[in-house]
């Protein structure tokens, strides 16, 4: 049996995977790990590997130290990568700027590529481009495939990848909409067209990708024609700790007025707002018991995310000229059935009637809309690093 490899670096964090990329969408990865806490007086790295829990604990130094330790572990239980048959990686890349259209093995034009698109991304790219020069050096036999975020999203039609701004200043500074979350996007109306026994072109979908971070999309016929999420993942949607779309005279008029910095204002709309700007709490199990105890602020940030998400529902539903599919995914989309009852509440007219009861029980993949409602509701779990293992494997075979 041959297995991929899928890696999310981030800035102190590794996430890996060891999965079959032929399994299907329910089945459990053979290994999942996260190495924390690089550059830290303590680190760790935490494991499961055929369903053992492992760890080892330890200051890493740096990400190169960090994997080593991973793949040490699995090999002491047992599970080293060539124990596994891991045939390729898959890396989770944020940030493909202008140059990516779909997944690429990685070369070292590519990662020079990726270092240009830096200024882009300087959160996530410099993280992202760490764990493949680590991972190109640990297993150089291995091909590494690169799976870019905002692949999905590069053939976004001009209309809505275009922002009004003077062309010459956009240009020089490669803006447009890019749109984020592409591979989860791209991964879910596929699987919503399984379900339904339906083929992807013959469907018009919105998506709704509500996780920490959050995205929503117009799919017409497979193809992306609009998404929330723009030359950053911080526009569009409200989120766990990003404030989403703004009128920019905000940033202005923080700039001249409020003693902070470019940097402290992208710290403040990318940490610090969101539904934990307005109540003090991100995750949406904190959110609920604190709107069940009553607090104001919460009730409030729970009517803010809503109001954005419906707002986002209705231009969707013009800019496709209607919907068949409207589905909810990722850590909230899937879980939070409050959400999706209140962001579809009162929407018969559109032909969007939802069945309280299914809504309220889900376990996706599953239909979530009443029989007579037009538009078909659902909610359908997102894996993303399936969908990374699944472009690496074939982009690998093609070498
Ligand atoms: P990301 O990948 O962007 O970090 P996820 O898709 O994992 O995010 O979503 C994480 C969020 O999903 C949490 O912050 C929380 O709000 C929500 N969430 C996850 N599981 C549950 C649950 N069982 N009940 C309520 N909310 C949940």
């Amino acid at each position: 049996m041959t297995h991929v490899l899928v890696i999310n670096s981030g800035s102190s964090s590794i996430k890996f995977q060891v999965l079959d990329p032929d399994a299907g969408a329910e089945a459990a990865p053979l290994v999942v790990g996260i190495v924390e806490r690089i550059g830290e007086e303590t680190g760790a790295v935490r494991a499961t590997i055929n369903g053992q829990d492992a760890e080892v604990e330890g200051r890493i130094e740096d990400h190169a130290d960090g994997l080593r330790r991973a793949f040490d572990l699995l090999a002491d239980n047992d599970a080293s990568l060539e124990k596994l048959g891991v045939v390729a990686v898959g890396h989770r890349l944020v940030h493909g700027g202008q140059d990516f259209s779909e997944p690429v093995i990685i070369t070292d034009e590519v990662l020079d590529a990726a270092r240009d698109n830096i200024p882009l991304a300087p959160l996530h790219n410099p993280a992202n481009i760490k764990g493949v020069e680590v991972l190109r050096e640990a297993l150089p036999d291995v091909p590494q495939v690169g799976v870019f975020d905002t692949a999905f999203f590069h053939e976004l039609p001009a209309a809505a990848r275009t922002y009004a701004i003077d062309r010459d200043v956009a240009e020089e500074h490669s803006i447009r909409r890019y749109g984020f979350h592409g591979t989860s996007h791209e991964f879910v109306a596929g699987r919503v067209a399984d379900h339904l026994g339906k083929r992807v072109e013959d469907l018009n979908q919105i998506i709704f990708h509500l996780g920490n971070g959050a995205s929503a999309s117009a799919i017409k016929g497979g193809r992306p024609v609009d998404t929330t999420m723009g030359l950053t993942p911080l526009e569009g949607l409200v989120m766990g700790t990003r404030s989403g779309s703004l009128d920019p005279g905000i940033v202005f008029h923080l700039a001249r007025n409020a003693d902070l910095s470019i940097d402290d204002i992208d710290q403040l709309l990318n940490k610090k707002s969101g539904l934990k700007g307005l109540a003090g709490a991100n995750d949406f199990r904190q959110l609920g018991e604190l709107i069940d105890k009553g607090d104001e602020n919460a009730k409030l940030a729970f009517d803010v995310y809503i109001h954005q998400l419906r707002r986002t529902l209705g231009s969707y539903l013009v800019v496709l000229g209607g919907a068949d599919t409207i589905t909810f995914t990722a850590g909230v989309g899937e879980n939070v059935a409050a959400v999706r009852e209140a962001a579809l509440d009162g929407l018969e007219g559109f032909g969007i009637v939802l069945d309280k009861e299914k809504n309220k029980n889900a376990k996706g993949p599953a239909v979530i809309s009443a029989e007579d409602s037009k538009v078909t509701v659902l909610v359908v779990p997102t894996n993303e690093e399936l969908a990374i293992a699944r472009h690496a494997a074939r982009f690998s075979a093609q070498q």
